[in-house]
C-alpha cells in the first residue's frame, strides 16, 4: 500500500490517518517518522550520501540539506534512491516506494512528486526532508505551508532537526 506525504497538512492527514496521528509529528526531539525512517548508512556517523536524480530543478533543496548537514547528505546519482516523478494523484508529495513503502521503515527508495508549477525553495526542501524521514514541523521547511524562497531564519531550526535525526553532528551556523 502506497502512502502518501503531502506538503499541505490537510491533504496528508486525508491520504494518510497513521501519519497524521502519529505523536511525534511537530516534536522537533523526534523529527523522525520512527528511529528506523530514513537512512541508516547517512545517520549517526555513517555518512553514506544519498543519490538523488539527476534533475536539476532539486538543487535548491539539495544545497539546503547539505549546508545545514555539513557534509554531502544528497548527491546527484545514476541508480538514484531518490526519485522525482511527478505523481498526477499528488503533485506536491513525497512517498517511500520499493520494497516496504513505509515511512517507519528503512527508505530503500523515495520519490518526490513536486509539479513544474510549485518547484520553489520551500516546496523542494519540504519534499527532500520527508524523504530524510522528517516528519512535519510547526517551524522551518518542515512546516506545511505556501511554497517560496526559504527564509534564512528558518536554518537554526532545520539544522538541529539534522543534528537531532543523526544526519549531522554540525552546531547551528
Ligand atoms: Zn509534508
Amino acid at each position: 500500500m502506497r502512502k502518501l506525504i503531502c506538503l499541505f497538512i490537510a491533504v496528508s492527514f486525508a491520504l494518510s490517518p497513521a501519519i497524521g496521528a502519529r505523536a511525534t509529528e511537530n516534536d522537533p526531539s523526534h523529527p523522525l517518522f520512527s528511529d528506523a525512517s530514513g537512512w541508516t548508512s547517512a545517520r549517526s556517523g555513517g555518512r553514506v550520501s544519498v543519490a538523488v536524480a539527476r534533475k536539476p530543478w532539486l538543487r535548491a533543496g539539495i544545497d539546503y540539506w547539505n549546508s545545514l548537514a555539513g557534509w554531502n547528505l544528497f548527491v546527484f546519482g545514476d541508480d538514484p534512491q531518490i526519485t522525482a516523478h511527478v505523481d498526477q494523484q499528488c503533485r506536491y508529495c513525497a512517498l517511500v516506494t520499493d520494497p516496504y513503502a513505509q515511512w517507519s521503515q528503512p527508505f530503500v527508495r523515495c520519490n518526490v512528486s513536486v509539479a513544474r508549477d510549485g518547484r520553489d525553495e520551500v516546496t523542494i526542501a519540504h519534499e527532500l526532508g520527508h524523504c530524510l524521514g522528517l516528519e512535519h514541523q510547526r517551524s522551518g521547511v518542515m512546516r506545511p505551508q505556501p511554497g517560496g524562497a526559504i527564509p534564512p531564519r528558518y536554518r537554526a531550526f532545520d539544522q538541529k532537526l539534522l543534528v537531532t535525526a543523526g544526519y549531522s553532528s554540525v552546531e547551528a551556523t
